[in-house]
């Protein structure tokens, strides 16, 4: 079992966010330290600690992950401009957390994806 981390406190509300929406599959919540105007995690329930654990037992969580991306993105009013969604996989990928999760990232041109 992989270590629970700041975002299974998050999901259970152990430490505060300001979530954006939550079901028993995904919890949508804004980015600590926002890099563009619009910046949201939406993060697996349950923890998954990087896209490389991904098992087919995964797939309705994946999934709902993009639903909510784009019911926050219109909540957001950012939908017809358009916005970014990237997962980060290890240390080459970027990531910090080691438990999956989408940011939504929009509200400004983003320009060409930065490598
Ligand atoms: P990663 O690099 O793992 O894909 O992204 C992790 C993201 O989580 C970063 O953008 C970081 O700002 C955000 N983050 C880290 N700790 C917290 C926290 O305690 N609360 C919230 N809301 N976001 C966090």
């Amino acid at each position: 079992m992989a270590e629970e981390t700041i975002f299974s406190k998050i999901i259970q509300h152990e430490i505060s966010a300001d979530i954006l929406y939550q079901d028993h599959l995904v919890t949508a919540f804004r980015d600590i330290n926002p890099k563009v105007p619009n910046h949201i995690l939406i993060v697996t329930n349950q923890l998954i600690p990087t896209v490389n654990d991904v098992t087919a037992e995964h797939e309705a969580a994946l999934g709902r992950l993009f639903t909510v991306a784009a019911n926050v993105a219109a909540q957001e009013g950012i939908k017809e401009d358009g916005y970014r969604l990237i997962v980060n996989c290890n240390r080459h990928g970027g990531q910090e957390i080691y438990h999956l999760h989408m940011h939504l990232l929009g509200g400004k041109p983003l320009g060409p994806l930065m490598i």
